[in-house]
Protein backbone atom coordinates (compact mmCIF):
# COMPACT_ATOMS: atom_id res chain seq x y z
CA UNK A 1 0.00 0.00 0.00
CA UNK A 2 1.45 3.64 -0.85
CA UNK A 3 1.40 5.84 2.71
CA UNK A 4 2.67 8.39 1.01
CA UNK A 5 -0.45 10.73 0.23
CA UNK A 6 -2.02 9.86 3.33
CA UNK A 7 0.64 10.98 5.65
CA UNK A 8 0.74 13.87 3.89
CA UNK A 9 -2.56 14.42 4.12
CA UNK A 10 -2.49 14.49 7.92
CA UNK A 11 0.40 16.20 7.80
CA UNK A 12 -0.69 19.25 6.33
CA UNK A 13 -3.95 19.58 7.91
CA UNK A 14 -2.04 19.03 11.03
CA UNK A 15 0.66 22.03 10.50
CA UNK A 16 -2.31 24.42 10.81
CA UNK A 17 -2.92 23.63 14.14
CA UNK A 18 -1.33 26.08 16.55
CA UNK A 19 1.22 24.68 18.99
CA UNK A 20 -0.01 24.16 21.98
CA UNK A 21 1.70 22.51 24.46
CA UNK A 22 4.72 22.42 27.01
CA UNK A 23 8.17 21.69 26.40
CA UNK A 24 9.93 19.24 28.87
CA UNK A 25 11.41 21.88 30.49
CA UNK A 26 11.95 19.69 33.72
CA UNK A 27 14.86 18.69 31.65
CA UNK A 28 16.27 22.16 31.17
CA UNK A 29 18.01 21.35 27.84
CA UNK A 30 14.93 19.89 26.14
CA UNK A 31 13.28 23.38 27.20
CA UNK A 32 15.25 24.81 24.01
CA UNK A 33 14.09 22.74 21.24
CA UNK A 34 12.04 24.38 18.23
CA UNK A 35 8.89 23.52 19.25
CA UNK A 36 7.74 24.35 15.67
CA UNK A 37 9.84 20.78 14.54
CA UNK A 38 7.05 17.95 13.22
CA UNK A 39 7.88 15.08 11.30
CA UNK A 40 6.22 11.93 10.58
CA UNK A 41 8.27 7.81 8.81
CA UNK A 42 5.87 5.42 8.23
CA UNK A 43 8.05 2.04 7.61
CA UNK A 44 6.05 -0.38 6.22
CA UNK A 45 6.58 -4.52 7.14
CA UNK A 46 8.56 -5.12 3.69
CA UNK A 47 11.09 -1.86 4.51
CA UNK A 48 9.45 0.33 2.44
CA UNK A 49 9.12 3.59 3.97
CA UNK A 50 7.03 7.13 3.41
CA UNK A 51 8.29 10.38 5.25
CA UNK A 52 7.02 13.48 5.58
CA UNK A 53 8.14 17.14 7.12
CA UNK A 54 11.13 16.69 9.55
CA UNK A 55 11.66 13.18 9.64
CA UNK A 56 15.15 13.20 9.63
CA UNK A 57 15.79 15.85 12.17
CA UNK A 58 17.79 14.01 15.21
CA UNK A 59 15.39 14.52 18.84
CA UNK A 60 15.69 12.84 22.54
CA UNK A 61 14.06 9.34 22.57
CA UNK A 62 13.67 9.85 26.25
CA UNK A 63 10.68 6.73 27.81
CA UNK A 64 10.86 5.27 24.16
CA UNK A 65 14.19 3.43 25.33
CA UNK A 66 12.28 1.67 27.84
CA UNK A 67 10.86 -0.45 25.11
CA UNK A 68 14.32 -1.56 23.91
CA UNK A 69 15.83 -1.92 27.54
CA UNK A 70 12.30 -4.19 28.65
CA UNK A 71 13.30 -6.39 25.24
CA UNK A 72 16.57 -6.89 26.14
CA UNK A 73 15.84 -8.06 29.82
CA UNK A 74 12.93 -10.08 28.98
CA UNK A 75 14.41 -11.65 26.05
CA UNK A 76 17.52 -12.92 28.31
CA UNK A 77 15.73 -13.05 31.95
CA UNK A 78 11.88 -14.32 30.41
CA UNK A 79 9.30 -14.55 32.97
CA UNK A 80 11.35 -14.27 35.96
CA UNK A 81 11.89 -10.56 34.82
CA UNK A 82 8.30 -9.91 36.08
CA UNK A 83 8.81 -11.25 39.93
CA UNK A 84 10.64 -7.65 39.82
CA UNK A 85 7.90 -5.50 37.59
CA UNK A 86 4.04 -5.80 37.39
CA UNK A 87 2.14 -5.84 33.90
CA UNK A 88 -0.91 -3.54 34.90
CA UNK A 89 -1.39 -0.23 33.61
CA UNK A 90 -0.45 2.33 36.18
CA UNK A 91 -3.25 5.13 36.52
CA UNK A 92 -0.46 7.49 37.41
CA UNK A 93 1.98 10.00 36.02
CA UNK A 94 4.89 8.21 34.50
CA UNK A 95 7.53 9.60 37.30
CA UNK A 96 4.83 9.06 40.38
CA UNK A 97 6.48 7.49 43.54
CA UNK A 98 3.16 6.72 46.02
CA UNK A 99 2.23 3.66 44.36
CA UNK A 100 5.92 1.87 44.63
CA UNK A 101 5.58 2.46 47.86
CA UNK A 102 1.93 1.04 48.84
CA UNK A 103 2.99 -1.57 46.54
CA UNK A 104 5.92 -2.60 48.50
CA UNK A 105 8.70 -1.60 45.35
CA UNK A 106 7.10 -3.78 42.17
CA UNK A 107 6.98 -0.85 39.77
CA UNK A 108 3.24 -1.16 37.94
CA UNK A 109 4.84 -2.18 34.66
CA UNK A 110 8.44 -1.58 32.89
CA UNK A 111 7.17 1.91 30.98
CA UNK A 112 6.74 4.05 33.76
CA UNK A 113 10.11 5.42 35.88
CA UNK A 114 10.26 2.65 38.42
CA UNK A 115 9.58 0.04 36.41
CA UNK A 116 12.21 0.76 33.49
CA UNK A 117 14.84 1.56 36.29
CA UNK A 118 14.33 -2.42 36.98
CA UNK A 119 14.83 -2.91 33.81
CA UNK A 120 17.42 -1.45 33.36
CA UNK A 121 19.08 -2.76 36.34
CA UNK A 122 18.66 -5.99 34.91
CA UNK A 123 20.50 -5.48 31.70
CA UNK A 124 23.57 -4.29 34.22
CA UNK A 125 23.05 -7.39 35.66
CA UNK A 126 23.27 -9.33 32.65
CA UNK A 127 25.57 -7.34 30.54
CA UNK A 128 28.90 -5.28 32.15
CA UNK A 129 28.43 -2.77 29.70
CA UNK A 130 25.23 -2.17 29.73
CA UNK A 131 25.11 1.50 27.94
CA UNK A 132 27.18 -0.26 24.83
CA UNK A 133 24.83 -3.01 24.77
CA UNK A 134 21.43 -1.18 24.20
CA UNK A 135 22.92 1.01 21.85
CA UNK A 136 24.24 -1.67 19.91
CA UNK A 137 20.95 -3.35 20.10
CA UNK A 138 19.08 -0.47 18.78
CA UNK A 139 21.64 -0.54 16.12
CA UNK A 140 20.92 -3.98 15.18
CA UNK A 141 17.06 -3.99 15.27
CA UNK A 142 17.24 -0.24 13.58
CA UNK A 143 19.77 -1.49 10.60
CA UNK A 144 21.22 1.75 11.41
CA UNK A 145 25.22 1.74 12.03
CA UNK A 146 25.80 3.99 15.15
CA UNK A 147 23.53 4.87 17.43
CA UNK A 148 24.73 8.54 19.67
CA UNK A 149 23.58 9.61 23.37
CA UNK A 150 23.37 13.78 23.48
CA UNK A 151 25.74 13.97 26.44
CA UNK A 152 24.35 17.79 26.97
CA UNK A 153 20.90 15.97 27.53
CA UNK A 154 21.94 13.28 29.98
CA UNK A 155 23.95 16.09 32.03
CA UNK A 156 20.95 18.24 32.09
CA UNK A 157 18.76 15.44 33.61
CA UNK A 158 21.18 13.96 35.49
CA UNK A 159 21.25 17.22 37.17
CA UNK A 160 17.59 17.50 37.98
CA UNK A 161 16.73 13.95 38.70
CA UNK A 162 15.71 14.60 42.26
CA UNK A 163 12.60 11.99 41.35
CA UNK A 164 14.18 9.51 40.11
CA UNK A 165 17.08 9.17 42.29
CA UNK A 166 14.10 8.91 45.24
CA UNK A 167 12.42 6.24 43.09
CA UNK A 168 15.42 4.38 42.71
CA UNK A 169 16.00 4.51 46.45
CA UNK A 170 13.03 3.63 47.05
CA UNK A 171 13.66 0.25 44.92
CA UNK A 172 16.73 0.00 47.15
CA UNK A 173 14.96 0.22 50.13
CA UNK A 174 12.29 -2.50 48.63
CA UNK A 175 15.53 -4.86 47.87
CA UNK A 176 14.44 -4.70 44.33
CA UNK A 177 18.00 -3.06 42.87
CA UNK A 178 20.91 -4.95 42.52
CA UNK A 179 23.06 -2.18 41.37
CA UNK A 180 24.20 1.09 43.22
CA UNK A 181 21.69 3.99 43.09
CA UNK A 182 24.00 6.14 41.32
CA UNK A 183 25.39 3.79 38.67
CA UNK A 184 21.78 2.69 37.58
CA UNK A 185 20.97 6.47 37.16
CA UNK A 186 23.77 6.91 34.97
CA UNK A 187 22.97 4.11 32.50
CA UNK A 188 19.23 5.15 32.58
CA UNK A 189 19.80 8.55 31.89
CA UNK A 190 22.42 7.44 28.72
CA UNK A 191 19.60 5.46 27.34
CA UNK A 192 17.03 8.09 27.76
CA UNK A 193 19.18 10.75 25.93
CA UNK A 194 20.53 8.77 23.04
CA UNK A 195 19.08 10.74 19.99
CA UNK A 196 17.61 9.17 16.75
CA UNK A 197 14.92 11.05 13.93
CA UNK A 198 11.33 9.22 12.86
CA UNK A 199 13.27 7.18 9.99
CA UNK A 200 15.25 5.83 12.90
CA UNK A 201 12.91 5.40 15.43
CA UNK A 202 10.06 3.92 13.09
CA UNK A 203 12.43 1.06 11.81
CA UNK A 204 13.72 0.56 15.35
CA UNK A 205 10.17 -0.85 16.06
CA UNK A 206 9.46 -2.62 12.92
CA UNK A 207 10.51 -6.53 14.05
CA UNK A 208 7.87 -5.63 16.73
CA UNK A 209 5.16 -5.22 13.88
CA UNK A 210 6.84 -8.42 12.10
CA UNK A 211 5.86 -10.63 14.77
CA UNK A 212 9.99 -10.30 16.29
CA UNK A 213 11.41 -10.85 13.00
CA UNK A 214 14.48 -8.21 12.17
CA UNK A 215 14.28 -7.89 8.27
CA UNK A 216 17.44 -5.85 8.34
CA UNK A 217 19.47 -8.52 9.40
CA UNK A 218 16.75 -11.27 8.73
CA UNK A 219 17.04 -12.14 12.13
CA UNK A 220 14.15 -13.32 15.15
CA UNK A 221 14.93 -10.83 17.94
CA UNK A 222 11.77 -12.02 19.96
CA UNK A 223 9.35 -14.80 18.88
CA UNK A 224 5.78 -14.12 18.38
CA UNK A 225 4.37 -15.27 21.92
CA UNK A 226 7.34 -12.35 23.41
CA UNK A 227 6.21 -10.23 21.02
CA UNK A 228 2.63 -10.11 21.84
CA UNK A 229 3.52 -9.38 25.41
CA UNK A 230 5.42 -5.93 24.09
CA UNK A 231 2.83 -5.28 22.04
CA UNK A 232 0.13 -5.49 24.74
CA UNK A 233 2.54 -3.90 27.34
CA UNK A 234 2.68 -0.46 25.05
CA UNK A 235 -0.81 -0.56 24.03
CA UNK A 236 -2.04 -0.88 28.10
CA UNK A 237 1.06 0.84 29.60
CA UNK A 238 2.72 2.90 26.99
CA UNK A 239 1.37 6.07 27.82
CA UNK A 240 0.77 6.17 31.16
CA UNK A 241 -2.13 7.64 32.03
CA UNK A 242 -3.19 8.36 29.27
CA UNK A 243 -3.20 4.87 27.96
CA UNK A 244 -6.42 4.31 27.61
CA UNK A 245 -7.25 7.46 25.66
CA UNK A 246 -4.57 6.23 23.26
CA UNK A 247 -6.38 3.08 22.77
CA UNK A 248 -9.51 4.94 22.38
CA UNK A 249 -8.34 7.35 19.83
CA UNK A 250 -5.66 5.60 17.94
CA UNK A 251 -5.69 2.29 18.45
CA UNK A 252 -2.18 1.16 17.83
CA UNK A 253 0.27 -0.04 20.64
CA UNK A 254 2.91 2.77 20.78
CA UNK A 255 5.27 4.48 23.55
CA UNK A 256 5.60 8.23 23.76
CA UNK A 257 8.68 10.07 25.29
CA UNK A 258 9.18 13.42 26.84
CA UNK A 259 11.23 14.60 24.06
CA UNK A 260 8.57 14.64 21.81
CA UNK A 261 8.44 11.32 19.88
CA UNK A 262 5.84 8.52 19.39
CA UNK A 263 6.36 5.05 18.13
CA UNK A 264 3.53 3.01 17.26
CA UNK A 265 3.12 -0.34 15.55
CA UNK A 266 0.32 -2.27 13.51
CA UNK A 267 1.43 -5.83 13.71
CA UNK A 268 1.50 -7.51 10.43
CA UNK A 269 1.43 -3.61 8.66
CA UNK A 270 3.26 -1.03 9.64
CA UNK A 271 5.89 1.04 12.68
CA UNK A 272 5.65 4.66 12.35
CA UNK A 273 7.31 7.31 14.49
CA UNK A 274 6.07 11.33 14.65
CA UNK A 275 7.86 14.06 16.25
CA UNK A 276 6.06 16.97 17.71
CA UNK A 277 8.02 18.24 20.98
CA UNK A 278 4.87 20.19 23.11
CA UNK A 279 3.23 17.90 25.48
CA UNK A 280 -0.04 17.33 26.78
CA UNK A 281 -0.69 17.57 30.86
CA UNK A 282 0.29 13.47 30.39
CA UNK A 283 3.54 14.59 29.42
CA UNK A 284 2.70 12.68 26.26
CA UNK A 285 3.59 14.95 22.54
CA UNK A 286 0.05 16.41 21.55
CA UNK A 287 0.28 16.75 17.79
CA UNK A 288 2.06 13.67 17.90
CA UNK A 289 -0.91 11.69 19.10
CA UNK A 290 -3.66 13.19 16.61
CA UNK A 291 -1.89 12.88 13.61
CA UNK A 292 -1.87 9.07 15.24
CA UNK A 293 -5.37 9.67 15.94
CA UNK A 294 -5.91 10.97 11.82
CA UNK A 295 -4.24 8.43 10.08
CA UNK A 296 -5.70 5.37 11.64
CA UNK A 297 -9.50 7.27 11.24
CA UNK A 298 -8.45 7.90 7.44
CA UNK A 299 -7.05 4.51 7.17
CA UNK A 300 -9.93 2.62 8.61
CA UNK A 301 -7.29 -0.07 10.23
CA UNK A 302 -6.47 -0.59 14.30
CA UNK A 303 -5.35 -3.12 16.31
CA UNK A 304 -9.49 -2.74 16.42
N1 LIG B 1 14.12 10.48 31.16
C1 LIG B 1 12.77 10.87 31.45
C2 LIG B 1 12.49 10.78 32.94
O1 LIG B 1 12.96 9.92 33.58
C3 LIG B 1 11.85 10.00 30.65
C4 LIG B 1 10.38 10.33 30.88
C5 LIG B 1 9.52 10.20 29.65
O2 LIG B 1 9.96 10.28 28.51
N2 LIG B 1 8.24 10.05 29.89
O3 LIG B 1 11.78 11.58 33.48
Amino acid sequence: MDYQEIIEEVYHELLQMPVKGKLADYIPELASVDPNQFGVCLVDKNGEEFQCGDSLQPFSIQSISKVHTLVLAYSQVGVDLWKRVNVEPSGNPFNNLAQLEYENGIPRNPFINSGALVTTDTVMSLYPNAKEEIKQFISNVSGEESIVVNENVKRSELACASRNYAVAHMLKSYGNLQREVDDLMEVYTDHCAIEMNCYQLAKSFLYLANHGHNIYTDTQILDRGLTKRINALMLTCGFYDEAGEFAFRVGLAGKSGVGGGVVAVLPGEFSIAVYSPPLNRKGNPRKALYFLEMLTTKLGISLF
